[in-house]
Parts: structure tokens; C-alpha cells; sequence
């Protein structure tokens, strides 16, 4: 081993000061460096050191709802997976409560514009929420299992993908619900399913490359600007929601899909760049 963290990097870690990479850096090597411990053992402030531990083991003590987590072991999710995912953000009821929040809105403003062809501001909505919570679950700012993912040897890129799934599971599944809502329109109403997909994929796939900001924020954009241009051509069904425009979206989720499937190397170098 030939790197190890600056006393000073040491020092703001104690202090709970040290920013992201560097932070993600130093508790991965922290994890594995004695030499590193005793210094920061000597420079630290155990006070600061200590209070994030305390955070952490209240966060997993946590009353949350048990039944997520025991349905998730019921169906052969390893325990340690099970944790994780019901200390998952985003799977909190304030999110999902948000989630539900805007698709009740987009479902009761398609009820009252039924003169179109197809539930246009849902079918805008509904593919943004699950890149919308799976960018919110990557990352430390809203993650209180963050600080366990980088000390526990749980890979980056299988972390990411076992929130990813349970997060599109989640949203997917609410959106499916509102779906219900619009019987009206028939299949009509299912056409964000694909455009979701490839946004979530794209947003995953750019996230190796562009950060867990920005990433998630140009796909976003780039969503609306298309739906912008579309209704700028005319009235009538919006192209990403006829025929031709799920193919496309079928497309760039599988070769978004395919990217990511290739990149996730990244997504480990992320945390362990520094081992
Ligand atoms: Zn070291």
C-alpha cells in the first residue's frame, strides 16, 4: 500500500468536514489501513468521529416499517439486502408520498382535458419519476446508509443496481396504479412505461461519467426540451408517445442498458479509488 490520506484530509474526516470523492476515498482506505486509523485516531476528534457512528446506528435502529423488510426476506432477499434497502431513502413515505402526490395531480388534470388523445402532462410526469429517485439514492447527501455502504464490502455498482431495481419497482408501481386511473385511454396511458426506462438507463449510464448531479439533471432536461420541441410541431398525440417514438425509447433504454452494463467498473472505482 502506497497511498495513504493527508493528516489534514484526516483531520476535516474527524471533524466531519471532508467532502466527497475525498471523503469516499478516505473511509474506504480507512477501512483497510491500520497506519492511517492511528493517525487519525491521534489527529481526530473522537467527539465528531463518534457522533457520525451514533448517526449511523440510529438511523439503522430506526423504527421503519418492518413489514417492507420482512416481506423483502420473504421473498429470498439476503438479510443484508433487505437492510439496506428498507434504510433506502427514497423508499421513505415522504418520497413516496411526493411520487403519489404528483401522479394523483397528472392523473385528475388528464381527467379534466379528456379532449386529447393521450393524458399528455402524466405521460410527461411519470417517466421522470423513476430517474428522479433512483439519483436521489445514489449519493451521501440523503443516504443514511451511505456511511454503512462504504464500510461494508458491498460492491458500488451491486449497491447501485439492488437500489435501482427496488426504487423502479417502487415507481414503476405507483405509476402502474395511476395508470389504472386513466382506463379512458386504454394503452394509451401505458406509454411512459418505455420512455421511463430509457431515461432512468441513460441517467445511470451518465452518472459513471458525469457524477450523480448532473447526470440525472441532462437527462431530465433533454426530456422536456423533446416533449417542448414535439408540441412546438403540432397538436394531435406527442411523437415520443406514438409508434415510431416508444421504439426509440425501446432502444435507448437497451443501449443505455448496454452502456452501463459496461461501465460499471466506474461505479466501484467511485468508492475504491483509493485502495
Ligand atoms: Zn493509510
Amino acid at each position: 500500500m502506497t497511498w495513504h490520506v493527508a493528516e489534514e484530509d484526516l483531520r476535516a474526516y474527524a471533524q466531519g468536514e471532508l467532502a466527497p470523492p475525498l471523503l469516499w476515498s478516505a473511509d474506504t482506505h480507512l477501512v483497510a489501513c491500520a497506519r492511517c486509523r492511528a493517525v487519525l485516531a491521534e489527529v481526530g476528534d473522537p467527539v465528531g468521529l463518534d457522533a457520525g457512528w451514533e448517526r449511523l446506528d440510529a438511523e439503522l435502529d430506526a423504527p421503519r416499517p418492518r413489514l417492507f423488510e420482512s416481506l423483502l426476506l420473504r421473498l429470498g432477499v439476503a438479510d443484508h439486502t433487505a437492510r439496506l434497502l428498507a434504510a433506502t431513502p427514497v423508499l421513505r413515505r415522504s418520497w413516496l408520498g411526493a411520487v403519489a402526490a404528483v401522479l394523483v395531480m397528472s392523473v385528475a388534470a388528464a381527467h379534466t382535458t379528456q379532449a386529447t388523445a393521450a393524458p399528455t402532462l402524466f405521460l410527461a410526469l411519470a417517466p421522470l419519476l423513476p430517474l428522479a429517485g433512483v439519483a436521489l439514492s445514489y449519493g451521501p447527501a440523503l443516504d443514511p446508509t451511505y456511511e454503512m455502504a462504504v464500510v461494508a464490502p458491498v460492491h458500488g455498482f451491486r449497491l447501485l443496481m439492488i437500489r435501482t431495481v427496488a426504487v423502479l419497482v417502487a415507481g414503476l408501481g405507483l405509476n402502474g396504479l395511476a395508470t389504472l386511473a386513466l382506463p379512458g385511454f386504454g394503452l394509451h396511458a401505458l406509454a411512459w412505461l418505455l420512455p421511463a426506462l430509457a431515461l432512468t438507463a441513460t441517467g445511470l449510464a451518465l452518472t459513471a461519467r458525469l457524477g450523480p448531479v448532473l447526470a440525472p439533471s441532462l437527462v431530465g432536461g433533454a426530456w422536456v426540451a423533446l416533449l417542448l420541441a414535439a408540441r412546438a410541431q403540432g397538436a394531435g398525440t406527442l411523437v415520443p408517445f406514438t409508434a415510431a417514438g416508444q421504439g426509440v425509447a425501446a432502444a435507448v433504454a437497451a443501449l443505455a442498458g448496454g452502456l452501463l452494463f459496461l461501465v460499471r467498473d466506474r461505479f466501484d472505482r467511485f468508492q475504491g479509488s483509493a485502495v
